[in-house]
């Protein structure tokens, strides 16, 4: 137990300076490596020992999370790059672990998820400073097997404060009435950081959605009507609650979320719009949520328990002025590529209960702009004058939409 002791010790020890420090954006001026020489893992006797070797000592802590079980490693803040998680996967006694993946989870964190053949425990968990051969510190985890209500109750185990992800400061920001002052638009790129999305002929969902976003969002400024915000900015994990928490600091008046998936059986091809559903609409729409909720599984947030049932009631009251602007967002949005000639998916116009488009008060829609696993969209997605094409079409939807919306919500205050 003394190294769980000194697990717990570093979470709770480093949780003053790191609450501080989360709100801090400024970057360590030299990022810790990790260095793929004296970093290992393998099984011994039933023991999982994990070692990473890093350039300079950072504060770190572990956790797990259950359902299947996970070790979560967070630091603040390493570089993975060198790391090859294919070859540490195949150290001795390992069949059964894996996925291990890592990257940036938020600005000034970085995250290792490993997926562990069975519940266990850190027996041993401790940064050692100061070694001989180059390297500056070592992370040793000896991973024992444990029971499953063990496992369980330290996977529940709140985060300490401080060690959340970060969450923006301000979560109040009021938005103004509809129709009065600019249009709040969250631009959400799917996926990134640890999560690459779908990957196809070396391109990766996330990378081609962040520069969508970021010309979307130029052309939308060009417009002028609205002001415009980007979940991320750059190449980084986003949870999906974060991506909405951030929509709701924003004061946001509409969240639009960007993706281009794969599938891997039937041919699907052209854009489609999803907007919020209790119960995916098929059994296509379904997997795909499914996918989208599991990746954010794997990163290490678990969605599970998040809505008590009180907030859940109110929730529903919400949605019942939100889905109808929703709905009348999706239409307008398509009617708006339609006549700008892009192409659009046999049944363009689906619903599925995917996590971000959970927030009750926002019209949200998730844009699929095409697919990663279709030659064809492949090429358009590449293809700056497609997607300038596809993104004056949203600015077009986006703006038909608002003029309608203010319409009805004077309306509604009569
Ligand atoms: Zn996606």
């Amino acid at each position: 137990m003394r190294g769980w002791l000194k697990a717990l010790c570093a979470a709770l020890c480093l949780s003053g300076a790191a609450g501080s420090g989360v709100q801090a954006q400024g970057h360590f001026s030299g990022l810790a490596r990790a260095d793929a020489r004296g970093s290992s893992l393998h099984v011994d006797e039933g023991v999982a020992f994990f070692n990473l070797a890093l350039s300079q000592p950072v504060p770190w802590r572990i956790r797990y999370l259950a359902d299947p079980p996970r070790l979560i490693a967070d630091f603040r803040e390493v570089d993975f790059r060198a790391l090859d998680f294919a070859t540490l996967l195949q150290g001795p006694g390992l069949s059964g672990f894996g996925p291990l993946r890592g990257g940036p989870v938020a600005d000034g964190w970085s995250r290792l998820v490993l997926a562990l053949d069975r519940p266990r425990l850190a027996q041993l968990a401790e940064l050692k400073t100061g070694q001989g051969d180059g390297t500056r510190a070592l992370l040793r985890l000896e991973l024992a097997e444990a029971d499953e209500d063990a496992f369980r109750l330290e996977a529940a185990r709140r985060d300490p404060p401080g060690w959340a992800l970060p969450v923006p400061a301000d979560l109040a920001t009021p938005r103004a009435p509809r129709g009065s002052g600019p249009l709040v638009i969250m631009l959400d790129p799917g996926h990134g950081g640890l999560d690459p999305g779908a990957e196809n002929g070396g391109q990766s969902e996330a990378a081609l959605m962040l520069t969508f976003a970021r010309e979307l969002k130029e052309a939308l400024l060009r417009d002028g009507f609205s002001n415009v915000r980007l979940t991320r900015e750059r190449d980084v994990f986003v949870p999906l609650e974060t991506r909405i928490a951030l929509a709701h600091a924003a004061g946001a008046d509409v969240f639009i979320s960007l993706h281009a998936d794969a599938v891997t059986e039937g041919v699907a091809k052209g854009a489609t719009i999803y907007t919020m559903a209790a119960e995916a609409s098929d059994a296509a729409s379904a997997a795909l949520a499914e996918r989208h909720d599991r990746d954010a599984l794997m990163s290490g947030v678990d969605l599970k328990g998040q809505d008590d049932l009180i907030a859940g009631v109110l929730m529903d009251m919400a949605r019942v002025e939100t889905a109808p602007r929703a709905e009348k967002l999706s239409e307008d949005l398509l009617r708006a590529m339609a006549e700008a000639g892009i192409a659009l998916h046999r049944i363009p116009r689906r619903s599925a209960a995917f996590s971000v488009l959970k927030a009750p008060d926002i019209p949200s829609v998730l844009i699929e702009l095409g697919y990663l696993s279709s030659a064809g969209d492949l090429k358009r997605l590449n293809d700056p004058l497609w997607r300038a094409g596809m993104a004056q079409a949203i600015v077009s939807g986006l703006h038909s939409w608002s003029v309608r919306d203010a319409a009805e919500g004077a309306l509604l205050r009569q």
